[in-house]
């Protein structure tokens, strides 16, 4: 069983059906993109997971508990984190500021949830941040005005605060969309020593082929809102199906 199972998840939004009949495993310890056309529904799918949306049927379960009913805090705090398309920072804070906020959510959202008393100290929460920041290359910038650093930079931070909660699954809804070529390489550079450090679960959503066939070990193609075919990144590029569905050959 993988680490995230969804079965039979459909959503609708009035007449359209935006996912019908989505299953999708993604397996412990592996890097699985979901591609597809505009309007797929990649990002419903994902919102799904993440408890803002709620399908009308179907079932999520992650690491063997159902994610359904729960509030997006709650699946955050189950071990799943999720970087937006545009990043979410705080311009008006440093880096290491930004850095702290979801060390301290997480540490006072779990005694709130829990009913657990303090138990990791300001200092330890400072020293995670700054570990954090070291493994992916920030800690020189720690105390740099956030909103003056450059789309790859802040794209960084932004999954250094994700990291930071320790998630079992990380989910990216397109990391790398508006960057220059520089930054998306960079990006796939970090996300390939995220994995190898910390052997993170990552399931991404990404239009740039050139980063899916950099990074992913599994592919599901989504294509109107039913998935059209998994499998390696190897048969995915010669699938006629895909090919004419999505690469547009
Ligand atoms: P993708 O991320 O693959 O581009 P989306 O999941 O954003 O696709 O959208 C799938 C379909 O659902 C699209 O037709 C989109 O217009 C529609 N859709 C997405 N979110 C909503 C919403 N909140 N209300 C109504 N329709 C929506
Ligand atoms: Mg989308």
């Amino acid at each position: 069983m993988g680490l995230l199972e969804v079965k039979d998840v459909n959503k609708r939004f009035g007449g359209l059906q935006a996912l019908g009949n989505v299953n999708l495993s993604v397996a412990e310890q592996t890097v699985h993109a979901i591609i597809g056309p505009n309007g797929a529904g990649k990002s419903t799918l994902l919102n799904c997971l993440v408890g803002k949306l709620i399908p009308d049927t179907g079932s999520v379960m992650f690491d063997g508990q159902s994610v359904l009913g729960r509030t997006p805090f709650e699946i955050n705090q189950m071990g799943i984190s999720r970087v937006f398309q545009t990043p979410e920072i705080f311009g008006d804070l440093t880096v290491m500021e930004n850095m702290l906020i979801p060390c301290f959510a997480k540490r006072d959202g779990s005694f709130a949830l829990h009913g657990i008393r303090s138990v990791v100290s300001e200092g330890e929460l400072r020293d995670q941040a700054e570990q954090m920041l070291e493994d992916v290359n920030m800690l020189d910038k720690r105390n740099m005005h956030s909103a003056s650093m450059s789309r790859g930079d802040k794209r960084r931070l932004e999954m250094a605060m994700c990291l930071v909660q320790n998630p079992k699954l990380l989910l990216l809804d397109e990391p790398t969309a508006g960057m220059a070529r520089a930054d998306t390489n960079n990006t796939i550079d970090l996300l390939k020593e995220i994995k190898e450090k910390r052997n993170i679960t990552i399931a991404i959503i990404e239009h740039d082929m050139h980063v899916v066939f950099s990074l992913a070990e599994r592919i599901t193609v989504l294509a109107q809102g039913t998935p059209l075919v998994e499998d390696t990144p190897e048969n995915i590029k010669g699938h006629p199906k895909v090919k004419e569905a999505y690469l547009g050959e």
